[in-house]
């Protein structure tokens, strides 16, 4: 613990499980207030309450659909009421719904394009004024290795996660004058419950093709999302950090 995040409020979506608790975690680990979103409010709840036990007072639950335009906008309003400044805001949550293309339904489309694309529009339009407030605002998206190589199976969740990059290139750009850094972060295979999923055989595909030969641990995300909220990455903006064990050279 080194309080890199002291004096910093940050949001993180997706913060129920997996790598957006990470992050959750070790923001507040490092001194952050944290503002954890996810859909379903027990998991959200239970997920700020557990930190909590640890890191009193660090964090705080705001269950919300990102994918809901409305919910998005009184979220934020209900955060902000409460949390006047914001610094940092990781747009995390995300949905795989996989499927050849032959077979994939349009309402699988929307579905993971809205809720991994659309909801970090929705949140950074939202919290843009806000960040531009900070004297070092940062905002994180999770991307993933399949944004750049593309995947059969996964059209939608590969389109999604190009777009984010697309997304947060812009958005560098556009706040880059107000000192808000805008990155992402794209990861390999993270053991997760999204990954949970994947069938012993594909797994075993994925992991002879992982140079370091294990998959990644939630944690790993968090340090590199704590590296691009913190003050050692002020001069880096509009990259895509890659943590994949080596996948994609
Ligand atoms: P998990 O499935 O473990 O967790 C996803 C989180 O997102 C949950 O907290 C879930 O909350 C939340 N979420 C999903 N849909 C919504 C929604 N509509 N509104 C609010 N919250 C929502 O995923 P991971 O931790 O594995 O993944 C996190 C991010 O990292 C995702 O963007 C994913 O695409 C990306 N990623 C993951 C990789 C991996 O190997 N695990 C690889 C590359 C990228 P709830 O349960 O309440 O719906």
């Amino acid at each position: 613990m080194n309080n890199r995040l002291a004096g910093k409020t940050a949001i993180v979506t997706g913060a129920g499980r997996g790598i957006g608790y990470a992050i959750a975690y070790r923001f507040a680990q490092e001194g952050a207030k944290v503002v954890l979103i996810s859909r379903n409010a027990a998991s959200c709840e239970g997920a700020a309450e557990r930190i909590n036990q640890e890191l009193p007072g660090s964090c705080k639950a705001f269950p919300c659909d990102v994918a809901d335009a409305a919910a998005v906008d009184a979220c934020v309003k209900s955060i902000l009421s409460e949390y006047p400044s914001v610094d940092i805001l990781v747009n995390n949550a995300g949905i795989t719904r996989d499927g050849l293309l032959m077979r994939m339904k349009e309402e699988d489309w929307d579905a993971v394009v809205n809720t991994n694309l659309k909801s970090a529009f929705l949140f950074v339009k939202a919290l843009q004024r806000v960040l531009m407030k900070s004297p070092a605002g940062r905002i994180i998206n999770l991307s993933s290795i399949v944004g750049i190589s593309g995947n059969a199976g996964q059209a939608n969740y590969a389109a999604s996660k190009a777009g984010v990059i697309g997304f947060t290139k812009s958005v560098a750009q556009e706040l880059a004058g107000r000192k808000v850094t805008s990155n992402a972060i794209a990861p390999g295979f993270i053991s997760t419950e999204m990954t949970d999923a994947i069938p012993d055989k594909a797994r075993e595909a994925i992991l002879a093709r992982i140079p370091l030969s294990d998959m990644g641990r939630p944690e790993d995300i968090a340090n590199c999302a704590l590296f691009l909220a913190s003050d050692e990455a002020r001069y880096i903006t509009g990259q895509v950090l890659v943590c994949d064990g080596g996948m994609c050279m």
